[in-house]
């Protein structure tokens, strides 16, 4: 059970990102309908992701896929589970055989978009994913850099079980959200230019505690939260 000064402080950061999220659609002459929220519930107990649903959360994110797996197991009830995290392929089965798992986000490379179309088919279903885009060219971060996801996309074809929804980028840590502005910006050219190749790349997801509002103005569809809805993480 979450005690009342917990779930105070949950409701408070939730009424306050929908403010934010209404005002940054707005400066950016969006529809704020257009933003999915997505609660990232690493380090965070059942009972927070509980309350963050009832509050009207249904997108909850996970990037472990042990951790992810634990908590299904305690409940088994269906969650609109999203999956974030760097995936190694020898966990991608895992993913394949929860019916509940609804995205991946973290689609970095063509050996591992093999494997998720192997496993999805072995379990006769089609599986969505994001493909993550290195947009800062960080050395330390996975993902596709910008120009390899054309070339990706036309091998890609052949993937029957694979249901490509949009790009996702995970920015490094700037002092200035500025910069971030700018990487955000690359997301939405890319997806503009796979668009024009024929590619339908509906969603942007894009924005974390950090910088979500800018992604917003940049275009976002779903911005990934944790500790701003949660509070820091219990590990
Ligand atoms: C942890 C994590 C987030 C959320 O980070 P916060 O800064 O707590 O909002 C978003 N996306 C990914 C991929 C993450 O691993």
């Amino acid at each position: 059970m979450l005690s009342r000064d917990e779930k105070d402080e949950i409701e408070d950061n939730y009424y306050r990102i929908q403010d934010n999220i209404i005002e940054a659609a707005e400066s950016a002459g969006r529809n704020a309908d257009e933003i999915k929220l997505v609660a990232i519930s690493k380090g965070q107990s059942l009972n927070k992701i509980n309350f963050v649903r009832e509050l009207g959360v249904h997108a909850i994110g996970e990037s472990r896929v042990q951790e992810l797996r634990d908590k299904e197991e305690k409940q088994p009830e269906e969650i609109d589970w999203h999956f974030v995290g760097h995936l190694q392929r020898n966990k991608v089965k895992y993913l394949a055989r929860m019916d509940n798992c609804n995205l991946i986000h973290s689609l970095d490379s063509l050996r591992l978009a093999k494997e998720i179309e192997k496993r999805a088919a072995k379990n006769k279903r089609e599986m969505s994913v994001l493909i993550q885009i290195n947009v800062a060219r960080d050395e330390n971060k996975f993902g596709f850099m910008p120009e390899d996801l054309i070339p990706f996309l036309e091998k890609a074809e052949q993937f029957d079980n694979l249901s490509f929804e949009g790009l996702m980028t995970l920015v490094p840590h700037y002092d200035d959200n500025e910069e971030a502005r700018e990487d955000f910006k690359k997301l939405a050219d890319l997806r503009r230019r796979a668009e024009e190749k024929g590619f339908e790349m509906p969603e942007l997801s894009m924005g974390m505690t950090n910088d979500y509002k800018v992604a917003i103005e940049e275009g976002a569809t779903m911005i990934r939260l944790g500790r701003e809805l949660f509070g820091e993480r219990q590990y």
